[in-house]
């Protein structure tokens, strides 16, 4: 099996929601032993545990709204902090401009930094076609009209596109930022990832 890259140990896939980074992050997490620390993932965790935290954030994730920065960021770097070795793949995070400038500074204070940040672009068009499918076959995501869930998905992609701007101008900035066609099957996407990885970006 490959081992982890020389060059990349900290990197971060960011895209839309239902824009497929959690299978990428999966993926990569196995073939490079990245820890795949999913903020999702993670906040669901905490509510199911029933920590103090997590009592906090039950009305926002059962409503898709996004948890607080300061509160978000608490809870996911103590997982970040465990993950230094051999490396970690931030899977949702950051979602905020505000996010981004947290994580820069906690990373900063581990004297670390991110390598490489993986936007995975997708049209709105294929990420609701793609849920109308999953919704034909049977996978429901949330009990409700399917109308009423298409104006709420049509609604965060929306939010997600104007939270992404200033995100994806921060990194772009530091010269670490990479985009990439989310439009394509699963293995192409992450062929192109696999060699950014393996080459250092
Ligand atoms: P996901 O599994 O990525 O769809 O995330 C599930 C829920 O967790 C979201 O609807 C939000 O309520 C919350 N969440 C996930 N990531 C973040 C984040 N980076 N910032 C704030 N809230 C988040």
């Amino acid at each position: 099996m490959t081992t982890i890259s020389k060059r990349i140990h900290y990197l971060a896939i960011l895209g839309p929601s239902g824009g497929g980074k959690g299978t990428q992050a999966d993926l990569l997490a196995r073939r490079f032993h990245y820890h795949h620390l999913s903020v999702g993932a993670i906040l669901r965790q905490e509510i199911a545990q029933g920590t103090a935290n997590g009592k906090k954030l039950i009305g926002y994730v059962d409503r898709g709204l996004l948890v607080p920065d300061d509160l978000v960021a608490t809870i996911f770097f103590r997982y970040v902090k465990q993950a230094l070795r051999p490396g970690f793949i931030l899977d949702g995070f950051p979602r905020t401009f505000g996010q981004s400038q947290l994580l820069q500074d906690f990373l900063s204070s581990l004297k670390i930094s991110l390598e490489l940040v993986v936007l995975l672009e997708l049209s709105d068009e294929v990420i609701i076609n793609r849920r109308r499918q999953a919704i034909a076959a049977g996978r429901r995501f949330q009990p409700g009209r399917e109308d009423d869930q298409e104006q709420i998905l049509r609604r965060r992609l929306y939010e997600y596109r104007e939270n992404i701007k200033p995100i994806k101008n921060f990194y772009r900035r530091q010269g670490i930022l990479v985009t990439i066609d989310g439009n394509r099957p699963i293995n192409a996407i992450q062929e192109d990832i696999r060699k950014l990885i393996e080459n250092g970006q």
